[in-house]
């Protein structure tokens, strides 16, 4: 199948960061494309606190030897000082980065004072890789190791009663940074009754996303051709969200302004699709499971073939948090995500996260799958 706005997403406008004038960029286009296709759309744009990283992190051992460590800056990481910080190293435990990312934890130590100055967080079974601290984890610079770089490190902090390392960071937070979700709409017969088909169009702030997510985007556009001309029951609405890397701003702030104006119980169901185009098990997260979603999503994967495709699927729950149809889980309402790897994806928010990843069999499929769950949601009273 066309992938034609993936190749415009990831390799024309490339790393579309929340806040960039290059996720501006994408959010233009994708509601030119759904504006194209005749739907009725919208811009709704919100401010959020934003970051910026302002050069690359460098993290070197500087005692009793030296060696550089590659690290990825994490979002929200404050700055250390302009001449970087030089101190001891100590593990300090066990950290979830995000919910599913278990990693250890070590801190750049202040000998006088005990203080931890900066994190440095190791992650064994995967990549380094961009990704947004939590919450309680944005007071000091931090910054991401992974795979063989983080099972070195791991090996030096135990052989060396003294290991020191100088870690430099410069970043910035924007307080007035802006992001804007795409809404597009089908009016059905019932204006007050939607299914809503979603997907993010931001990205890290170091990948052009191909899969993560401008693959969403694309599946989302496609089942919107191909509903041209149908008249349903239901309404069907398409929304691609802002800031989903930053912790989910975009549908977070989208379900907060449904709620603010009544609009909340009009939608009946949520269909997530967040990485649709890997060669892999599809990763399904059902929840609340009015509309019968559990049944029918199985029905559609049992009809293109998506067990006999990959052998499996890989049936999730308790819901899963991090991606858009979270805050609408939060609220209540039913909805499934579709995926393929999640965190196991190798390029995930990385440079390499490009057009060549995309696998379009896979993507078809999923076009198929979303196409007939919306017309079966949609298609009935
Ligand atoms: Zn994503």
């Amino acid at each position: 199948m066309d992938i034609d706005v993936i190749e415009h997403l990831a390799q024309e406008i490339g790393v579309r960061f929340a806040g960039t004038p290059a996720e501006l960029e994408a959010a233009r286009f994708i509601e030119g494309q759904f504006r194209a296709l005749g739907l009725e759309t919208s811009l709704e744009c919100f401010q959020f606190l934003g970051w910026e990283l302002l050069d690359p992190p460098e993290l070197s051992i500087t005692a009793p030897f030296v060696a550089p460590v590659p690290c990825f800056a994490l979002v929200y990481a404050p700055g250390t000082p302009p001449a970087g910080l030089d101190l001891p190293v100590r593990r300090i435990g066990r950290t979830a980065l995000l919910k599913g990312l278990e990693c250890n934890k070590h801190a750049l130590i202040d000998p006088k004072t005990g203080v931890q100055r900066a994190h440095i967080i190791t992650r064994l079974q995967g990549p380094g890789a961009a990704m947004t601290l939590l919450e309680p984890a944005r007071a000091v610079p931090a910054v991401l190791v992974g795979g063989e770089e983080a099972q070195a490190l791991e090996r030096w902090v135990d052989d060396y009663p003294v290991l020191r390392a100088r870690l430099t960071l410069r970043a910035t937070r924007r307080p007035d940074a802006t992001s804007c979700n795409v809404l597009a709409t089908r009016p059905g017969r019932d204006l007050n009754s939607v299914v809503l088909v979603a997907a993010h169009h931001d990205t890290q702030y170091n990948a052009p996303g191909a899969v993560d997510n401008a693959s969403g985007v694309q599946v989302a556009l496609e089942v919107a051709r191909r509903l041209s001309g149908v008249r349903l029951p239901r309404t069907v609405q398409f929304a691609t969200f802002g800031a989903e890397e930053y912790m989910m701003l975009g549908s977070k702030h989208h379900v907060q302004a449904l709620e603010e104006t009544g609009r909340l119980g009009t939608i009946e169901a949520v269909i997530n699709l967040d990485m649709p185009a890997c060669n892999a098990p599809t990763r399904v997260n059902v929840t609340q499971d009015g509309m019968h979603l559990k049944a029918r999503v199985a029905r559609a994967f049992e009809r293109f073939g998506l067990f006999d495709r990959f052998g499996r699927v890989d049936w999730q729950t308790p819901p899963w948090p991090t991606s858009d149809h979270a805050p609408f889980v939060e609220a209540g309402i039913p909805a499934v995500y579709i995926s393929h790897r999640g965190l196991r994806y190798p390029h995930l928010h990385l440079p390499s996260d490009k057009l060549d990843k995309v696998d379009r069999e896979v993507l078809r499929l999923n076009v198929d799958v979303v196409h007939a769950l919306v017309l079966d949601l949609a298609g009935s009273d």
